[in-house]
């Protein structure tokens, strides 16, 4: 006996296996640091998250008074609603690179309903590919300089993703050392967490949130470590690789 629709509907089941194998993989957070190079350099790197939100002027003057280099993670959201922040950014270009944080901070990973942290991912790779490339212009708009690193909202990316983010042309920008956990630490945890930064690190932390602790932490922080020998570099001078999975410092 003969059952007509058996394949197609074989077919549809297959394809539907697949895209729910697609859609319960775990997102992950990747790691990364600089790639070492020759001799004994204490290199590290300070990337900056603006997400969304305000203009930490206390944390960019420190920086600036300092002469620190730091690599700033900007979305179009935020670029859009901090002018001064920009004006300052632009003053400054010979100490700030300015890469790609998205379009509106919409976590790399695909498929409707899912999520990282409570925030709603891309519900297909139309929509991550928009947000990419309409971060990466609105940095090229405003600031003037043209983003080769991402780093997805919250960090986590699927694989699906991450192709896709470096088939445009982008290099996935992990971290590894996480310094104020979203702008969510104290001072003093700041200071502890700095204190473990090894050469090739690559610190993140944030500057959209002035009322945080982000600002104070920092600064007695990253004084200590130039007291120490390390040099601050952009990630648009250096290239990074990944590093295996572990608990972070
Ligand atoms: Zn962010």
């Amino acid at each position: 006996m003969k059952y007509p629709g058996t394949r197609p509907l074989f077919a549809v089941m297959l394809g539907l296996c697949s895209s729910l194998a697609m859609a319960q993989e775990k997102p992950v957070e990747i790691h990364t640091r600089l790639v070492q190079q020759a001799g004994a350099d204490k290199k590290v790197a300070l990337t900056l998250d603006a997400c969304s939100g305000k203009f930490d002027d206390d944390l960019i003057e420190f920086l600036i008074r300092n002469r620190i280099p730091a690599t700033i993670f900007a979305t179009k959201k935020w670029l859009d609603s901090n002018p001064y922040g920009i004006s300052v950014i632009k003053a400054h270009l010979d100490l700030f690179d300015v890469e790609d944080h998205g379009e509106n901070h919409i976590p790399a990973v695909i498929g409707a309903g899912r999520k990282v942290y409570g925030i709603p991912g891309q519900p297909d790779l139309l929509h991550l590919q928009r947000e990419v490339s309409e971060g990466a212009k609105a940095i090229t708009r405003m600031i003037g300089v043209t983003p080769r690193w991402y780093r997805g909202a919250t960090a986590e990316y699927d694989a699906q993703a991450v192709s896709e983010i470096n088939r445009m042309g982008y290099k996935i920008a992990g971290f590894s050392l996480n310094a104020d956990a979203g702008a969510t630490l104290r001072k003093a945890a700041i200071i502890e967490k700095v204190k473990r930064l090894k050469s090739g690190d690559v610190i993140i932390a944030h500057m959209n949130k002035p009322a945080s602790d982000s600002a104070e932490g920092l600064s007695s922080a990253l004084i200590n470590s130039l007291k120490q020998g390390f040099i601050f570099v952009r990630l648009d001078q250096v290239d990074m690789e990944q590093i295996p999975d572990r608990r972070l410092r």
